[in-house]
């Protein structure tokens, strides 16, 4: 049976390749893959040990309400447990927000390229999405203000970006945020522990002030948690009451929960992985220096960089050298990749792939 019409207009999303399905194909043994953004760690050994204790539980629904989670969040970053919203990750969370607040008729604003699951959540609704097109791989928030009209009732910025790794930074998000007076501003933050950058916003501060935005946190990257699914929403009360209609009822699963509380309160693992991905961009940068490629500086876990070839190509080849990246063809960016920055075995691993394959091609 055919799906309702405008549905077809949302291309499914294309998730990085599999490691399993990597080696299946290709007979390889030793893959790494740097194509999803995750902790090259893994995730925290305390994560780990609190959902080895709590498997026998498993035979229970989830606390619907996260309580503990909420409590604990809503101490560590001062709001009320009344301001968070709890997701199957964060893509359920953007899912939600265009149920709640997004109809036909209505526009919402994303940057192009951004984070491809905004677009979905606009047409789902039948909203209209408009694009911004980034300007030197900047947000132009002058453009983006330019673009909001009566009907925009959602603004989404990943800050940083996606997969740019570049930022918004304090004055510019006030400036838009000032303007956008009245509509939702999304600030999906995904990787804002990995910012090294002291001019990076503090969201959260324009929530204290009042505004109307929504700070969107994920355990999938820092906290190593990505297979689990969790993620929040820190947000007005009456955004997160929104929101609340239209939430399944025990859509964050238990070990999802319980490992999520465990990895708050490790602090260790945490550093250990900003050291890890900020000694990361630094060797990656020098390479990518040292054999002429135009990169972006990223205040994220991730590199954009061009290969002045079809991305796609590059993109196999290194696949049979046993890594997986990301091509960047679906952003609109067709000699670009996007690597995830590993451990520096696996760096230095893909950096001598990446010679090998464009020195190869010459
Ligand atoms: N926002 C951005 C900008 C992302 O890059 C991602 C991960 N690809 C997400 C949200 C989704 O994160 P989660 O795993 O929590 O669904």
């Amino acid at each position: 049976m055919k799906g309702k019409e405008h549905i077809y207009k949302i291309e499914p999303y294309q998730p990085g390749k599999p490691i399993e399905e990597v080696k299946r194909e290709l007979g390889l043994t030793d893959v790494i893959k740097l194509a999803s953004n995750e902790n090259p760690l893994g995730p925290s050994p305390r994560a780990v040990e609190a959902m080895r204790k709590s498997l026998e539980n498993v035979s229970f629904y989830p606390d619907g309400n996260c309580t503990i989670l909420r409590e604990k969040l809503s101490q560590k970053l001062g709001f009320p447990t009344s301001s968070f919203v709890f997701g199957n990750g964060v893509d359920e969370i953007i899912h939600f927000i265009g149920l709640a607040f997004l109809d036909e008729g209505d526009e919402a604003i994303m940057a192009d390229p951004s984070f491809v699951r905004y677009e979905a959540a606009i047409l789902l609704n039948k909203a209209l999405c408009r694009k911004v097109p980034l300007k030197d791989f900047q947000y132009d928030v002058e453009v983006i203000i330019d673009a909001i009209n009566e009907k925009t009732k959602v603004i989404f910025i990943a800050n940083p970006n996606n997969p740019t790794g570049t930022f918004l930074s304090k004055e510019q998000l006030e400036m838009l945020i000032k303007r956008a007076e009245g509509k939702l501003v999304v600030l999906d933050e995904a990787y804002f522990e990995f910012v090294d950058d002291p001019s990076f916003p503090n969201s959260l501060s324009f929530l204290r002030e009042g505004r109307d935005v929504i700070v969107l946190r994920t355990f999938s990257k820092i906290y190593g948690l990505a297979g689990l699914r969790i993620g929040y929403g820190v947000a007005k009360e009456e955004t997160v009451q929104a929101i609340e209609h239209t939430r399944e009822p025990f859509n964050v699963n238990y070990l999802a929960q319980v490992a999520a509380v465990a990895a708050l309160d490790d602090e260790e693992h945490l550093r250990k992985t900003q050291k890890t991905i900020w000694e990361g961009k630094h060797y990656l940068y020098e390479q990518f220096d040292e054999m002429g490629l135009f990169y972006l500086p990223t205040q994220a876990n991730f590199i954009f960089v061009d290969v002045k070839r079809d991305s796609r190509e590059v993109f196999q080849a290194l696949l049979r050298e046993g890594v997986i990246v990301r091509t960047c063809d679906i952003f609109g960016c067709p000699t670009f990749l996007r690597v995830s920055i590993g451990t520096m075995k696996q760096n230095e691993r893909f950096i001598r792939a990446l010679k090998k394959v464009l020195g190869g091609a010459d």
